[in-house]
């Protein structure tokens, strides 16, 4: 009897040793995971707007072209009206006034989005900020282009008009610059050609493919197949959300009239791979 009960104590702590083994595995695992995922964090050289993160270089663009609709794009405004875009957010009427072939924002009216919704694509933009406005850093001549509502291309008077690196025309709001500034003076025509290639999210809403912009101003190549952080946030960094694989296109009323014209889209096909 009392061999067995010897026995019994020496298999019970037997026992409880290697479930107190395990348990120190586990712990020690998930530390090493734990200082792993924390070496892995991204570490940025500018906090967001930051005001010393370098100006872009100014570069004079050649003159102003019109680049006509292909044959095979979806003309999103031709001059004509905003049948094509509603208030964003509702199936109301896109409040921006339509005149001589100009759509304008009309302050207040609200952020415009196309009814139709689109994934990855090639979009081609034109837009003008009128010699009257008054500009001050983000305020007075600011709007924006955003893909899926929430990626937004900032649209800017940034011809002689400073404000943080990665809140002037042509940045990924927040997050990157324009490589260099093409940016027209007020009173002339900007435009944007712009290839975007949204995000992809699993069936557990992470994250399998960022989205990526490349943008040519004006005929000058300023974002270079650039990677998102995220949807656009002010004042914070980016982080994703998951969203379907298409949605509206969108145009920013930040309050102030800038105006818009030719804006057509080429839905893309997924990239390109070598046979
Ligand atoms: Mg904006």
């Amino acid at each position: 009897m009392k061999n067995r009960s010897i026995q019994a104590q020496h298999s019970r702590r037997s026992q409880i040793s290697s479930q107190y083994s395990v348990i120190y595995w586990v712990v020690g695992i998930c530390i090493v995971a734990l200082g792993f995922a924390q070496s892995k964090e991204r570490v940025f050289k500018y906090a967001v707007h930051d005001m010393t993160r370098p100006q872009p270089a100014i570069v004079t663009p050649g003159p102003a072209c019109i680049s006509s609709a292909p044959s095979d794009a979806i003309v999103l405004f031709g001059g004509k009206d905003l049948s094509a875009w509603s208030k964003a957010g509702s199936d109301a009427p896109a409040g921006w006034s339509v005149k001589d072939g100009v759509a304008t924002i009309t302050a207040g009216s609200g952020n415009i989005a196309t009814r139709q919704s689109f994934g990855d694509c090639q979009v081609h933009i034109e837009w003008m900020v009128p010699v009257e406005l008054k500009c001050e850093s983000q305020h007075g001549c600011n709007s924006g282009l955003f893909f899926h509502s929430r990626y937004e291309i900032q649209i800017l008077n940034s011809s002689g008009n400073v404000t943080y690196a990665d809140g002037m025309a042509g940045s990924l709001y927040g997050q990157y610059p324009p490589m260099v500034n093409p940016c027209r003076p007020q009173g002339e025509w900007n435009t944007f050609d712009v290839v975007f290639r949204g995000p992809r999210f699993d069936a557990s809403a992470g994250i399998v493919r960022t989205a990526t912009v490349t943008l040519i101003f004006n005929g000058v190549l300023v974002q270079d197949d650039v990677e998102l952080l995220g949807a656009t946030a002010h004042g914070a960094r980016a982080t994703y959300s998951s969203h379907p694989d298409t949605g509206p296109i969108m145009l920013q009323d930040h309050g102030d009239p800038l105006k818009f014209r030719n804006i057509w889209i080429r839905p893309l096909g997924n990239p390109q791979v070598s046979e």
